[in-house]
C-alpha cells in the first residue's frame, strides 16, 4: 500500500513472463500501436506520445532538456520533494530556475503564477507536479495550465503519480508535455515512461537548437525516428518489449469498463481507509479539499513510534506503507490506493491491523468503541 511502485495484478505478471519479442516489424508494431492508442485514451490526448525506457524521471529530464537551452528561464512550482526534484533537473541543464513555492501540505496558488509571469519576461516554460506524492497534495493543474496558455508559455507536467488514477485531460487542459510512468496508476513494474508532446511544445523545440541536449533524451530525435522509421521502428532505440506487452495487459484492464470505473476504485478505497482512520482517531496531514483519492497522508500521533508501527505492519501483516520524506520523515505516514491495493480487501486488512496495533499500545478510540470496520 505504498504510493508506488504498485502491487501488480497476476495477469500483468504473467504477460511479463512471456518471451520478449523483437522491438520492430509488423507483428510487434501492432502491439506497440495498441499500447500507444490506449495510452492516448488514458491521457485524453491526440498529441504525439512516446514510450521512453526508464523511470518517470527519464521523461521529465527529456521534457526539460528538450524544451529549453542552457541559460533559459524556467518557472517551477515547488511544494514538496518532487517539485524540488524538477528544480534540480532544470539546474543541471544549466537553466535559470525561478520558483513558486507553497509549504508542504498546501497546494500551489495559480494566481502567483499569473503575477510572476506578468512581472518576469522571457520565461520559456512552466514545470509543475500534478499530484505531489510526498504530501498527497493535488495541485490546481487546470488553472495553472490555463495561465500558461494566457501567457503563451508551454507547461511541463509531472503526472507520474496521477495519470490513469484521477481525471487529467491533456488536451482539454492544454498540457504541453505530460510525463508519467508504468509503475504507479498504470499498474505495471517500472521501466516505461510514457510522454506526450503538444504542437505548441514542438514549435518551441523547432525554435531552439534541435540537438541542444544529448540524443536519447532529446525529443527531437524521437520525432525524427517516428517520422523516418514509421514503417518498422518508430523510436530511436530498442524497447523493453515484455514490459510493453505487460503494459498492454494492464491498459486493457484499466479501460475495460471505461476509465471512470477505474478512477472510482480509488475513490472507494480512499473513502474506506480515511473513514476508518478517522474512527481510530487519526488526523490527515493534507486537508481533504486539496488531496486526491490516490494517496492518504496521515499525521503521526505524538505517542506513536512510526518505525515500530511500520515494522509491525510489514512483519506481522505483510502490509507495506510509506513514511514521510525529508523534513516530514518522522511526522507522517503515507498510503497508496492505487493498483491492486485499491481494494476493499487491502483497505480492511490495513485498518484491522492498525486497530490491533493501537490496542496493543494501550490506545482507546474517540467514540469509546473499538470498531475499525
Ligand atoms: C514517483 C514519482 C516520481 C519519480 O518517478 P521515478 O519513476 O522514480 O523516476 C516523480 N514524480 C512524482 C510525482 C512521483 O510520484
Amino acid at each position: 500500500m505504498i504510493p508506488g511502485p504498485v502491487d501488480i495484478e497476476d495477469d500483468v505478471l504473467e504477460a511479463l513472463a512471456q518471451p520478449a519479442p523483437p522491438h520492430y516489424g509488423g507483428e510487434w508494431l501492432e502491439i506497440y500501436v495498441e499500447v500507444v492508442d490506449r495510452l492516448k485514451q488514458v491521457f485524453d490526448t491526440q498529441n504525439d506520445l512516446f514510450l521512453m525506457t526508464g523511470a518517470g524521471t527519464t521523461g521529465l529530464d527529456a521534457a526539460v532538456g528538450s524544451l529549453m537551452r542552457t541559460g533559459d528561464k524556467v518557472l517551477v512550482g515547488v511544494n514538496g520533494f518532487f517539485g524540488r526534484r524538477l528544480t534540480t533537473v532544470a539546474e543541471n541543464y544549466g537553466l535559470h530556475v525561478l520558483t513558486i513555492e507553497a509549504p508542504p501540505g498546501q497546494p500551489l496558488d495559480p494566481e502567483e503564477f499569473s503575477r510572476f509571469l506578468s512581472a518576469e519576461p522571457g520565461i520559456q516554460a512552466l514545470a509543475v507536479v500534478h499530484l505531489e506524492t510526498s504530501t498527497g497534495v493535488l495541485n490546481p493543474l487546470q488553472e495553472i495550465a490555463a495561465i500558461s496558455h494566457r501567457f503563451g508559455v508551454p507547461i511541463i507536467v509531472d503526472a507520474v503519480s496521477s495519470m490513469g488514477g484521477i481525471p487529467l485531460e491533456v488536451d482539454g487542459w492544454g498540457i504541453d508535455i505530460c510525463v508519467t510512468v508504468s509503475n504507479k496508476c498504470l499498474g505495471c513494474p517500472p521501466g516505461v515512461a510514457p510522454i506526450s508532446i503538444s504542437e505548441r511544445a514542438w514549435e518551441q523545440m523547432d525554435r531552439k537548437a534541435p540537438r541542444a541536449h544529448g540524443w536519447y533524451q532529446n525529443l527531437n530525435v524521437w520525432r525524427q525516428y517516428a517520422a523516418d522509421w514509421s514503417e518498422w521502428h518508430p523510436y530511436p532505440t530498442s524497447l523493453p518489449t515484455n514490459s510493453i506487452v505487460a503494459l498492454r495487459t494492464s491498459l486493457r484492464r484499466i479501460l475495460a469498463n471505461g476509465i471512470e470505473a477505474y478512477y472510482d476504485r480509488h475513490v472507494q478505497a480512499a473513502h474506506t481507509v480515511r473513514a476508518g482512520l478517522d474512527r481510530l482517531g487519526f488526523e490527515l496531514f493534507t486537508p481533504a479539499e486539496c488531496t486526491s483519492p490516490l494517496i492518504t497522508t496521515v499525521r503521526r500521533p505524538p505517542w506513536m513510534d512510526l518505525a515500530d508501527y511500520r515494522l509491525f505492519l510489514l512483519d506481522e501483516r505483510h502490509i507495506m506503507i510509506a513514511g514521510g520524506l525529508e523534513a516530514l520523515r518522522d511526522e507522517i505516514f503515507r498510503l497508496g490506493h492505487i493498483g491492486r491495493a485499491a481494494s476493499e480487501e487491502y483497505s480492511q486488512s490495513f485498518l484491522s491491523a492498525t486497530k490491533e496495533y493501537l490496542l496493543r499500545n494501550g490506545q482507546r478510540f474517540p467514540d469509546g468503541g473499538d470498531r475499525a470496520d
